[in-house]
C-alpha cells in the first residue's frame, strides 16, 4: 500500500519518494512508495502536479487514482524508458488546484452542517468538478430562506475561524462520537475531520487547518433531484470568481439597457412587455395586408369555367405570410384556387382551395415534392411544402394551373 502523505498534512506541497512499480499499459503511470497526491475519492477529485527522477525532466501528473489494493497510480503525460523500481523522485503537486481543492471540500463539511444543525437536513451526496460543486439534501421541500440561512451560518462559521483538525479513532470509539456521517467500511481505523465545536464527519479528504482559510461559500442554483434537493455551491476563489462574471454579464447585459445593473429584471420585463405589443400589432397588420393582397390577386385573376386560379411567386414574403394569404384567397371567394410560392428565405409552396372545390391539394403537393425532392403535405383544401431550391418555381405553378383549368 502507499503511504497517504496527505493523510496528515494537506498543506505538503511536495515530498521525496522511491517508485515501486512502472504501469505501462493501459495508460504510462508511476506507483510510489509514499505520496502527496490525492487521488479521486469521496467527492474529492485528484490532484496533479510533477514528478521528477533524479536531474531528470519533470514528468508531468495528468490523473491520480486509487487502485484497488490501496496503491495510489499516477498516471502521467507520456511514458519514460528510464524509469525503474527503486528509482527515486522528487513530487510536487500543483498548488493552487490543492488550495482551490480543500476550499470546496472543507466549505462542502461547513455548509452541510449548517443543514443540519439549522433544518435536521442531511447532505446524501458530494460532488466536486472544475466548474462548480454541489451537495444532494435529502430533504422534500428547500425555501429560499433556508437556503440563505444555511449560507449566512456557513460564512459566520469562516468567520469565526475555527481549527480544523485531523483526528484518528477506532471505529468503535467514533460510534460514541456522534459523527455527522459514518462511513459504510470494515476499516478498523476512521479518519475524522473535526471543526472545532461545529462537525465531526470521517472523511479521507484534503481541508484546510482554519475555516478561514476556506475565504466564502456561496449558494446558487438548486434544483429538484431523485432523492430530494441538488444545491450548487462555490468556496473561496471560486466564489469570487463566479461573482466577477456574474458582474461581468449583468454589467453587459444592463449596458444594453443604459441601466444600472439592479434595473435589469424591471428593463428586461419592460422589453418583454414591449415585444409582446408589437408581436400582436404586427399580426394585426400582416393580416390587414394579406387581405388586401387577396383582393389584388382575385381581381387580376382571370375565371374560368367559374373558377379562379391564382398563381403568384413572392420574394419578400416569408412562408408564414403567403400561408396567411391563401387562407385570405380562397375564403374571400368561394371558388378559388391559389397555387402560391415564395423564394425566399427557404423556397417553399402553399396550395389551397375554397371549401368544396373539387381537387386534392395535399396530392398534388406530393407529387411536386417527390418530383423536386421536397418535402411537405396536406389536407385536401390546404398543403405545404419546401424545396431545395427556387429555380423554374413560377413555371412549375404555371404548368400545374393549366392541367387544373383543362
Ligand atoms: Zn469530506
Amino acid at each position: 500500500m502507499t503511504k497517504r502523505l496527505y493523510y496528515d498534512d494537506s498543506f505538503l506541497y511536495d515530498f521525496d519518494a522511491e517508485i515501486y512499480e512502472v504501469l505501462e499499459t493501459p495508460r504510462p503511470g508511476l506507483i510510489l512508495d509514499r505520496t502527496a497526491f490525492y487521488p479521486t475519492s469521496g467527492g474529492q477529485v485528484f490532484d496533479t502536479g510533477w514528478l521528477t527522477p533524479d536531474a531528470n525532466a519533470k514528468l508531468r501528473v495528468t490523473e491520480v487514482a486509487d487502485a484497488e489494493d490501496g496503491r495510489v497510480i499516477h498516471y502521467l503525460e507520456a511514458a519514460r524508458d528510464d524509469l525503474k523500481p527503486g528509482t527515486r523522485v522528487h513530487g510536487e503537486i500543483d498548488a493552487a488546484r490543492r488550495r482551490d481543492h480543500m476550499q470546496q471540500h472543507s466549505g462542502q463539511h461547513v455548509l452541510s452542517a449548517a443543514f443540519v444543525r439549522l433544518y435536521n437536513i442531511p447532505t446524501v451526496s458530494f460532488h466536486m468538478a472544475d466548474d462548480y460543486c454541489s451537495i444532494d439534501l435529502d430533504t422534500p421541500t428547500l425555501t429560499k430562506e433556508q437556503i440563505e440561512s444555511a449560507e449566512r451560518l456557513a460564512n459566520e462559521i469562516v468567520l469565526a475561524n475555527r481549527a480544523v483538525d485531523i483526528r484518528f479513532v477506532t471505529r468503535e470509539e467514533a460510534g460514541k462520537m456522534g459523527l455527522r456521517k459514518l462511513p459504510p467500511t470494515e476499516r478498523d481505523e476512521l479518519r475524522l475531520i473535526d471543526i472545532r465545536d461545529f462537525d465531526v464527519t470521517a472523511c479521507g479528504g484534503t481541508h484546510v487547518a482554519h475555516t478561514g482559510q476556506i475565504a466564502s461559500i456561496l449558494l446558487r442554483k438548486t434544483e429538484r433531484v431523485r432523492q430530494g434537493w441538488r444545491v450548487e455551491f462555490f468556496a473561496g476563489l471560486r466564489a469570487v470568481a463566479t461573482a466577477r462574471r456574474d458582474f461581468t454579464t449583468l454589467t453587459e447585459t444592463a449596458a444594453m439597457f443604459s441601466a444600472h445593473i439592479y434595473d435589469v429584471p424591471q428593463q428586461a420585463r419592460k422589453a418583454l412587455d414591449e415585444i409582446k405589443s408589437l408581436r400582436k400589432q404586427y399580426e394585426h397588420s400582416q393580416e390587414e395586408l394579406a387581405a388586401a393582397y387577396a383582393s389584388v390577386l382575385l381581381a387580376d385573376a382571370a375565371e374560368v369555367h367559374g373558377r379562379k386560379v391564382v398563381v403568384r411567386t413572392l420574394s419578400d414574403r416569408d412562408l408564414n405570410f403567403v400561408k396567411l394569404l391563401a387562407q385570405k384567397v380562397t375564403r374571400l371567394f368561394p371558388n378559388v384556387v391559389a397555387l402560391l410560392a415564395t423564394t425566399s428565405p427557404q423556397p417553399s409552396l402553399v396550395f389551397a382551395q375554397s371549401p368544396g372545390q373539387p381537387f386534392d391539394m395535399g396530392a398534388l403537393m406530393k407529387d411536386v415534392m417527390t418530383k423536386t425532392g421536397g418535402r411537405g403535405g396536406g389536407s385536401k383544401d390546404m398543403a405545404q411544402g419546401g424545396i431545395p431550391n427556387a429555380e423554374g418555381i413560377e413555371a412549375r405553378l404555371k404548368g400545374i394551373a393549366a392541367t387544373l383549368a383543362a
